[in-house]
């Protein structure tokens, strides 16, 4: 299940009573009607209306909150024509489970958007299984080397480099990780470890994962 952080925007008071009912009703209607942007027509601002109409009894029920908005990053994942023994969707399903970011498989990269490209490399060299770069714009590319063709290493393998575009190094001192460099262990997705380490950077961007995936790491260093 993917955990959302929820947080409600504070909409500024306004001081006409009036317009406070009027942007109520208008705010409801368009409710009703469906997401879009409300304009207040600039008469119901004019004072004349505001002194001949009598004030109306404005009860205290609070305006409708707005929709609960994400503080999630959306990461689009551009994985076109890689074959399904790499299991992209149980790797991305693996890491959705993290709390700040969501993958979210995608034909194409929306402008502006973090993007993840997985590619098949023929070209990169026979001990590499797959690398991945990260990008100067929000985008990063995980190339994978066609020479792995076992479903269990190759999704262990695309485990591992999604993790590290989620900030995560190499992690040694237990085999409870994808995030191994030791090649001779194979875990297919995530651990309660990783997905820990993961929702602990906060809120995802390229420049700090790209940092943080540096910093290999001895779990045994850390305190208990
Ligand atoms: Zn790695």
């Amino acid at each position: 299940m993917k955990k959302l952080r929820e947080v409600r925007t504070r909409k500024a008071k306004v001081a006409s009573a009036i317009v406070i009912l009027t942007t109520a009703t208008i705010w409801f209607i368009s409710l009703l009607i469906g997401p879009s942007t409300v304009t207040i027509p600039s008469d119901l601002h004019s004072p004349s209306l505001a002194t001949s109409t009598p004030l109306p009894k404005v009860h205290t029920t609070p305006v409708p909150s707005q929709a609960p908005e994400t503080q999630q990053t959306l990461i689009y994942v551009i994985a076109n024509h890689i074959p399904s023994y790499w299991g992209v969707d149980s790797v991305i399903v693996g890491w959705n489970k993290a709390t700040n970011t969501d993958f979210v498989r995608s034909a194409n990269c929306p402008s502006f958007k973090p993007c993840v490209y997985l590619k098949v490399n023929k070209k990169l060299p026979e001990d590499t299984a797959a690398q991945t770069e990260f990008g100067y714009r929000n985008d990063i590319v995980i190339e994978l080397n066609p020479i792995v063709t076992k479903h269990q290493e190759a999704q262990s393998t695309l485990c591992h480099e999604m993790g590290h575009t989620l900030g995560l190094p190499h992690i040694s001192g237990t085999a409870n990780t994808c995030m191994t460099a030791n090649d001779d262990f194979y875990r297919v997705t995530p651990s309660a470890l990783d997905l820990r380490l993961a929702n602990s950077y906060g809120k995802w961007s390229l420049e700090k994962m790209y940092v943080l995936s540096g910093k290999d790491l001895d779990v045994r260093s850390i305190p208990r």
